[in-house]
């Protein structure tokens, strides 16, 4: 899996009442059990997002032209084995907290959401699904 993203933007704000952290899986990798419980929704134009309907937690984020789909990193079971790579969209962070660390720091998104350096180390972490 890749490491996680922290996404500042307004609908994660809104979703998680704070920023978002979110890792991805290659989309071919990824097996969801009880996919029965996942609700859908689209949140913008080719974008959706699921969550559980049994207990709200938000759990993925889906650009359907994307190879991978966005887990949401607070969702896996710990220790995840995942680091963070950087802050995206920190042009929205809520202005109730500080960012207190030294990861690069993009106000909107990124150019390339799964960089090469992510992809040669593999992101760290069990594959979970496998
Ligand atoms: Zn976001």
């Amino acid at each position: 899996m890749r490491p996680a993203v922290a996404c500042h933007c307004g609908q994660c704000r809104r979703s998680y009442s704070n920023f978002a952290a979110f890792s991805a899986a290659q989309r071919g990798d990824l097996l969801i059990e009880g996919e029965e419980a996942i609700t859908w929704y689209v949140s913008s134009p080719g974008v959706r997002r699921g969550f559980c309907s049994r207990c709200g937690s938000a759990l993925f984020w889906d650009k359907a032209d994307n190879d991978f789909v966005s887990v949401s990193a607070g969702s896996l079971d710990q220790p995840s084995g995942l680091t963070t790579l950087c802050h995206i969209y920190t042009d929205d962070k809520a202005d109730f907290y500080e960012i207190g660390d030294s990861l690069p720091r993009l106000p909107q998104g990124q150019e390339d959401p799964w960089p090469r350096e992510a992809r040669e180390a593999r992101g760290g972490g069990p594959a979970r699904g496998d």
